[in-house]
C-alpha cells in the first residue's frame, strides 16, 4: 500500500486523459461533496454531463463553488481533464487567493489502459480520438527538461504511471494552518 499524505485543506487536481480513471479515483478517496466535477456541472446546466456547449458555464459554476470551499477551508477535489495549463492556473489562481495548497495528481497511465478503459465503458465512452489527443497534449506537458507543471504553484505533483500503484493508494489528510 502507497500511503499519499494529502494536507488538509488542500485543493486536490486531477490530471489525465477521459478515461483514465479520475472519477473512479476521486470516488474512492474523496466524499461525494469534496468531488468537484465538470462532468456534474455539465449535467446540472444542461441535462447531459457530454454537452460541450455547456463546458463554460459549467466551469464558472465550478470555479465559483471552489472559491466558496476554499473560502471556509475545505478540501476539494477537482475531477476535470485539467490537461491545460490555462485550466490549471484558473484553479491555481483561487487556490492562491485562498493561502491553501494545490496539488497535482496525475494519472499516467499507459496509453493501452487507458484506451481500454474507455472503451470499456458501458455508457459515454468518448471517440479514441479523443483520448488520444488528450494523451498527446499530457505527454507533451510531462516530457520536457523541466519538472511537470514546474512554475505554476503546486505544492506537489504526485506523478502515478503504474496501474497497480493507482489501486494501491491509501489518502490520508494531514491538518494544516491556512493563511
Ligand atoms: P472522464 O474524463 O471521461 O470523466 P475518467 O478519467 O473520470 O473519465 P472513469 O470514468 O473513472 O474515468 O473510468 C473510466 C473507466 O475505467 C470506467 O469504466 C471505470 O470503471 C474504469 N476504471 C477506472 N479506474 C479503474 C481502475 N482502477 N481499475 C479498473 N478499472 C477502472
Ligand atoms: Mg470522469
Amino acid at each position: 500500500m502507497i500511503e499519499l499524505v494529502l494536507p488538509d485543506p488542500s485543493v486536490v487536481v486531477l490530471v489525465a486523459a477521459a478515461g483514465a480513471g479520475k472519477s473512479t479515483f476521486a470516488a474512492r478517496h474523496f466524499g461525494p461533496a469534496e468531488i468537484l466535477s465538470s462532468d456534474a456541472y455539465r449535467a446540472i446546466v444542461s441535462g447531459d454531463e457530454a454537452n460541450q456547449r455547456a463546458t463554460p458555464t459549467a466551469f464558472r459554476l465550478l470555479h465559483r463553488t471552489l472559491e466558496r470551499r476554499l473560502a471556509d477551508h475545505r478540501l476539494t477535489v477537482i475531477d476535470a481533464t485539467n490537461l491545460e495549463r490555462p485550466a490549471r492556473r484558473e484553479i491555481l489562481l483561487r487556490a492562491a487567493a485562498a493561502g491553501v495548497p494545490a496539488i497535482a495528481i496525475v494519472l499516467d497511465l499507459p496509453p493501452a489502459v487507458i484506451l481500454a478503459r474507455n472503451a470499456g465503458r458501458s455508457s459515454r465512452a468518448v471517440g479514441e480520438s479523443v483520448v488520444l489527443r488528450h494523451l498527446a497534449r499530457l505527454r507533451a506537458s510531462l516530457d520536457r527538461p523541466a519538472p511537470p507543471f514546474d512554475g505554476e504553484g503546486f505544492e506537489r505533483v504526485i506523478l502515478l504511471r503504474d496501474p497497480a500503484e493507482v489501486d494501491s493508494i491509501a489518502v490520508l489528510r494531514q491538518p494544516v494552518g491556512t493563511a
